[in-house]
């Protein structure tokens, strides 16, 4: 058993804007039953997370955090839920703002809270032998743990989400907000910038991504967001573990969120479809299917792609709902999409738990044609929902979706491979094909059923990194 101290910016239940917060709520717990490791999780304190979490967390200490030439408190807040320790870090500057991200100052923000973390250890009722970062948020936190050596045998991890976020911000940052001699500016700056993710792959023992696909692609320029050299340099260190998800969370027979809960059976799903349908003011017809979207509205996420054929789509008998919030250009093109097809399109612009449960328990396909997609939970999330996925074959959605093959009746859903918009209205059409052919339909379903994404393996995977980073005099 080894002591892990994850450091990230989100986490559910606390608080939450993607995929990452999926996984630092669920990963703890797994690792924790499949490995008998103990994870705890150290967290920003938002003003944006509910009162029902703050007024549960229990006062540690308020100490200060050096920042160059000034001082910045911080109060430790700690928190024990679902059997895990979670410890947030409170600052009346940097965290009372509405929202999470989105600031003009986001690289401070995140410095500010990576050396807080640093300098929380001293105050923890814990000694963690491995910091496992997530994300640029993290990353600084990685580099000041290998430079600053807050705890001596300490070793470092450091998880790439999504490379395309890097933490960028001018090169003084360097001198204003750290305390170290300046031939540390080599590791951390890349492009004449300092990046937080940059920092992280040049300082971290081990790189882990959160698919084996997207850690080959990285590698790649096409895929490298500008820092395939580094991690080209850093191949033996790069390893690919797939995420899973928290079945017992996302689980269609207990999800309170939804209408009528269900294991498996179509006609249940139908009755949630009815229902929603009915919450969203779309005219339910019996027959048509239903293809949801449920994103960040982001480029990533293979949006232009849908742009450039939904028209042409929706000249079949299908419905279509999109849930999310994002770029202002995606909002206004699916706003503008609902209002021209009234009775088949819906577009809800905001972010919103419960009505994603609802979908993904009534629709019939999830759309994820993304451009790149470090693993993607919504896939595994709709599959264990069984809706069946259509995906690009990317990153984790290579590793997770196959296509359904009518010949030898293998595959969980319906994928392509180039970045081509017509090639997705292809697959859409034959998605509705297969749909149409109740003997397909049901073999698909079958194996739509069978998938199952659990934390399991991958926790096995993770402990074993940790087995290799911890030399076993210290282990417990
Ligand atoms: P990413 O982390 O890139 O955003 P993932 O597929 O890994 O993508 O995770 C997205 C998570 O956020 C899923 O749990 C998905 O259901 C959820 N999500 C995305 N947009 C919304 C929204 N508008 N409302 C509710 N949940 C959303």
């Amino acid at each position: 058993m080894s002591n892990i101290l994850f450091v990230a910016s989100e986490c559910t239940p606390f608080i939450k804007t993607g995929g990452l917060a999926d996984v630092m709520g669920s990963l703890p717990q797994a690792l924790k039953r499949e490995a008998k490791q103990e994870v705890r999780v150290i967290l920003p304190l938002y003003d944006e997370m509910d009162d029902i979490w703050k007024d549960q967390m229990e006062y540690l200490t308020t100490f200060d955090v050096q920042l160059g030439w000034r001082k910045q408190e911080a109060q430790l807040f700690k928190l024990e839920y679902d059997q895990i320790t979670y410890y947030f870090i409170a600052n009346d500057y940097y965290f009372t703002r509405k929202g999470i991200y989105g600031y003009y100052d986001d690289g401070e923000r995140f410095v500010f809270f990576s050396h807080a973390v640093i300098e929380s250890l001293r105050h923890l009722d814990y000694r963690p032998e491995v910091l496992h970062a997530h994300d640029w948020q993290a990353g600084i936190t990685v580099a000041l743990a290998n430079i600053m050596k807050p705890i001596e045998e300490m070793k470092t991890i450091f998880t790439i989400h999504n490379l395309k976020y890097q933490g960028v911000m001018p090169l003084h940052i360097f001198d204003d907000f750290f305390n170290l001699r300046r031939e540390h500016i080599a590791g951390m700056e890349w492009d004449g910038m300092l990046n937080c993710l940059k920092s992280a792959l040049f300082h971290a023992d081990k790189i882990t991504t959160v698919s084996p696909s997207y850690a080959e692609e990285i590698k790649d320029p096409y895929y490298g967001e500008g820092i395939h050299t580094i991690l080209q340099e850093r191949s033996d260190d790069l390893i690919g573990v797939l995420n899973g998800i928290d079945t017992k969370e996302y689980n269609p027979s207990t999800d309170p969120n939804l209408f009528v809960n269900y294991r498996s059976a179509r006609s249940k799903k139908r009755q949630n479809r009815i229902k929603l349908e009915e919450e969203i003011s779309l005219p339910y017809k019996d027959g048509t299917p239903l293809y949801i979207i449920i994103t960040r509205l982001v480029e990533q996420k293979g949006l232009y792609l849908v742009q450039h054929i939904l028209d042409e789509f929706l000249e079949e008998d299908v419905h279509f709902v999109v849930l999310g919030t994002g770029d202002p250009e995606f909002e206004i093109y699916f706003a503008d999409l609902a209002n021209r097809y009234p009775d088949k399109v819906k577009a809800i612009l905001s972010f919103d738990e419960g009505l994603a449960r609802r979908l993904y328990a009534s629709a019939d396909f999830f759309m994820m044609p993304s451009k790149f997609e470090p693993c993607g939970l919504s896939q595994l999330i709709a599959l264990q929902y069984k809706t069946v996925p259509i995906v690009r074959e990317t990153g984790g959605l290579k590793d997770s979706v196959s296509s359904y093959n009518e010949w030898t009746g293998e595959g969980n859903g319906f994928s392509f491979m180039n970045y081509n918009a017509h090639d997705l209205l292809n697959v859409l059409h034959y998605s509705l094909t297969i749909y149409g052919n109740t003997t397909e339909w049901q073999n698909l379903l079958k194996n739509v059923n069978k998938s199952q994404f659990s934390w399991k393996e991958s926790a096995h995977q993770y402990a074993e990194i940790y087995a290799n980073l911890v030399p076993e005099s210290i282990l417990g």
